[in-house]
């Protein structure tokens, strides 16, 4: 950043330049290009989402996409599992550890997650690359905004907006590429000529809707709204305050050192003037993407991206005073000199993720591609008495879902020698569900009580770790 630091003239003009943006009324302000530490950590912390982002839907595991929601299917393939609609506990679950997980991290470090890895963030910043790169820095931008429209300003103009479009459809594309397999998708995106002379496009019209509205959708936020969408729209900023406590790291500014604030001269003895050490040059002010001023104290709006720590510890070397008047610290720290990192409320969360994430791995590590449901027939009849036995039909549901056939044997186990009667084991494929009647008998005598209880077990022909388990009701005759 090379630019002098503006006198308060100067920064009342920079703050008439102010041009309205979608949805606030205060108008946008063309925030200062500024770098430095939380800057190079925002930059490294964005790009491996991004291209994992990318990549992901072009990865393949057993000839499918390495991460397909297939939604037709209702099929969830997710790395080497696949998730059925019976799973969607799972889901849930994981959503659960995903908001607790965000909630540890609030706690400690405030809202990080907003200002450093947010989707909305790291595709904003993508786009205000764009926007450098086509419009030059902030100073450039406000110029060309305010000149006639010329050649120049159309080729800066409609570059950016070339830019940001194809950012956006990349995006778009990228993201239905989760729900169908993304090469038939870009393949459906190419145009082809028809018989008699017409362009035509090879696509499912649900995928080319969806792939144009995320595309818009992205353009939108990131590109018109931006931390408009931080501010107004994200329900976690509403109320990620109730997690914050006096011991919550977040980019503060020290009112004991910066206090009385004011203009001077480099040699000025500002301390004997009653002066602290801000020089209110409004820097941190100008590069705040959600407009706000740090030194009214912490505000919801804060992203915590560390913009105005970066331009004040420039200004602070200007002077040559010490940096980290602006800061990541708590509120403790700067009234009693500490913070304290062990609290139970931080440790209640980091337990909570630890357990619920052990819990997870293990169900998901002993989950079996494969369930079965039990229905007792209820029919006129609810068991029958051949010669010595007691019989009673079932419903038997069998769900393969692996991602092999396989043919499944059932067997049954209950305080008794119970047999199964006209079941013989039938090939499965990938993916089928089978239903199939079965008959359960047993001897009289063995039969203690009118309701049994017995174990359906269905077990994989070809692997015995292949298995699910489901208990029933065995009826006999009145006692
Ligand atoms: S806090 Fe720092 S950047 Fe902000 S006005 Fe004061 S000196 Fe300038
Ligand atoms: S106050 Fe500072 S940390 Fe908060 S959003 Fe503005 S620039 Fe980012």
């Amino acid at each position: 950043m090379g630019d002098k630091i503006p006198t308060v003239e100067e920064k009342a003009g920079e703050e008439a330049v102010r041009y309205r943006m979608l949805y606030d009324t205060n108008g946008r302000v063309y925030t200062r290009k500024i770098s430095g530490f939380f800057q190079k950590i925002r930059r490294y912390t964005g790009l491996p989402l991004i291209v994992g982002f990318l990549l992901m839907p072009w990865f393949v595991i057993d000839g499918r996409p390495a991460m397909l929601f297939d939604l037709p299917a209702r099929k969830f393939h997710i790395l080497w599992m696949t998730f059925w609609p019976q799973d969607g506990m799972l889901l849930a679950w994981l959503l659960i550890i995903a908001a607790f997980a965000l909630f540890t991290v609030t706690v400690l470090v405030g809202r990080v997650w907003c200002g450093f890895t947010c989707p909305q963030t790291v595709w904003t910043l993508m786009f205000i690359w764009a926007e450098h790169f086509c419009e030059g820095d902030r100073n450039k931008m406000m110029k060309l905004d305010k000149q006639a429209w010329n050649t120049e300003k159309i080729m800066r103009k409609s570059g950016k907006h070339f830019l940001w479009l194809l950012i956006a459809f990349i995006t778009g594309l990228t993201f239905v590429g989760y729900f169908t397999p993304i090469r038939e998708l870009i393949l459906g995106f190419w145009p082809s000529m028809d018989a008699t002379g017409f362009v035509t496009f090879d696509i499912h019209p649900a995928a080319a809707f969806w792939t144009l509205f995320f595309a818009f959708m992205t353009y939108l936020n990131a590109g018109w709204m931006r931390e408009q969408v931080c501010k107004y729209m994200c329900p976690y900023a509403r109320f990620q305050s109730v997690m914050y406590d006096t011991d919550t790291l977040a980019v503060h500014y020290d009112a004991a050192r910066g206090e009385t604030r004011g203009p001077r001269k480099p040699k000025d003895d500002y301390k004997a003037e009653g002066k602290g050490d801000c020089i209110d040059c409004s820097w941190c002010v100008q590069v705040c993407p959600v407009d706000i001023d740090i030194r009214e104290g912490l505000q919801y709006e804060c992203i915590n991206c560390g913009l105005c720590i970066d331009a004040c510890d420039q200004v602070m070397d200007k002077m040559d005073y010490d940096r980290g008047l602006i800061r990541f610290t708590s509120e403790d720290q700067l009234e009693n000199g500490a913070t304290h990192f062990l609290r139970p409320r931080l440790f209640g969360y980091i337990f909570a993720v630890i357990a619920m994430m052990s819990a997870f791995v293990y169900v998901v590590g002993t989950r079996q591609p494969v369930s079965v449901d039990v229905i007792r027939d209820r029919g006129a009849r609810m068991y029958r008495i051949t010669n010595e036995f007691v019989q009673n039909v079932y419903t038997v549901k069998i769900n393969n879902m692996d991602e092999r056939p396989h043919s499944y044997k059932i067997a049954v186990e209950g305080d008794g020698a119970y047999k199964i009667r006209g079941y013989r084991p039938l090939e499965l494929e990938a993916g089928e569900v089978f239903t199939v009647p079965v008959r359960v008998s047993v001897p009289k005598e063995d039969l203690k009580s009118t309701k049994s209880v017995i174990r359906f077990i269905v077990t994989a022909s070809d692997n015995e770790g292949i298995s699910a388990k489901e208990d029933t009701s065995f009826i006999g005759p009145n006692k």
